[in-house]
């Protein structure tokens, strides 16, 4: 055989093996129920079995068979539509659907929001699965790890702790840093500009104030850099914390925002356990206007 009939050969005979290969795979094509995915995304956080926990299926079916899956922070009805447009009816959230921590569809009666979504995503044959408490107990951190990741700080990042040093900056270079990473429209910051930055403590989505307070009491970070935190409350403790010389500023990045890298993060894992499915990971955005 001449090498021109040998390549000719050669490549019929590849194409042939790739069809068969492309055969035996749609044989043994892999079918997900949203209960196989729930098992892939708890068994993450390694030996962690909760008792209680809010990660849990919020709307349609364990048994359904999924067609592609989205994640996401909050399943908001722009994020519910795309993925419908995807032909993706798992969505996986790190946050609530129906505004409150526990998903209570009760917290008001007749809250014409949540039945409207609840419409929405019956349409759509949308499945919900919350995955929030698993997801903060993966060594390390998939939502920490994803922000730090983007912050460019994951060398700073030692043995899962969540304040730690930095090279030192001021606090207006810093807060431009995590405005510029994470490309977002705005953020806001107490402090003064030159404060100068080398202790962080880095808390993202909504640790809540007695967590925000006793890190500080504890930790004496130079900066505390949060998702959200109420503003009778943390803010102002900060804002008196400085006027009497105590030393922790404070970035306010948006609750959204802060663990949306996280997420991002988690479809890049799952993507590659689930190979023959499609994950695609929708950011929820910040939802204001900034005037
Ligand atoms: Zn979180």
């Amino acid at each position: 055989m001449n090498r021109k009939h040998f390549l000719k050969n050669a490549s019929i005979l590849s194409a042939g093996a790739l069809l068969l290969h492309d055969q035996a795979l749609a044989l043994h094509q892999k079918n997900y129920t949203v209960q196989d995915i729930i098992n892939i995304l708890i068994a993450e956080a390694k030996g962690v079995r909760l008792p209680t926990t809010v990660d849990t299926i919020k709307f349609g079916k364990a048994d359904a068979p999924v067609t592609g899956i989205v994640t996401t922070m909050f399943p908001t009805v722009e994020v519910i539509k795309q993925a419908a447009s995807l032909k993706a009816n798992l969505i996986v959230v790190h946050e609530p659907t129906y505004f409150n921590g526990d998903d209570k569809k009760n917290l008001i009666a007749n809250n014409s929001v949540i039945s409207d979504k609840d419409a929405l995503m019956e349409k759509e044959g949308i499945t919900i699965f919350r995955y929030h408490d698993y997801c903060h107990r993966i060594n390390p951190d998939a939502i920490t790890y994803g922000l730090l990741r983007k912050l460019g700080w994951l060398e700073y990042y030692k043995n899962g702790k969540f304040v730690f040093d930095i090279p030192t900056m001021e606090l207006k270079q810093l807060a431009k840093h995590c405005k510029k990473s994470l490309s977002l429209k705005m953020l806001r910051y107490i402090g003064s500009d030159a404060h100068a930055c080398t202790k962080i403590a880095i808390m993202p989505g909504a640790w809540g104030s007695a967590a925000h307070m006793s890190t500080i009491e504890k930790e004496q970070p130079d900066v505390l850099i949060i998702g959200e935190g109420i503003e009778w409350e943390t803010i102002e403790y900060i804002r008196d914390g400085l006027a009497l010389q105590h030393k922790t500023a404070l970035v306010v990045l948006g609750h959204s925002v802060s663990e949306e890298p996280g997420m991002e993060w988690v479809s890049e894992w799952l993507q590659k356990k689930v190979p023959e499915l499609k994950v695609t990971h929708i950011a929820s955005k910040d939802p204001f206007t900034w005037l």
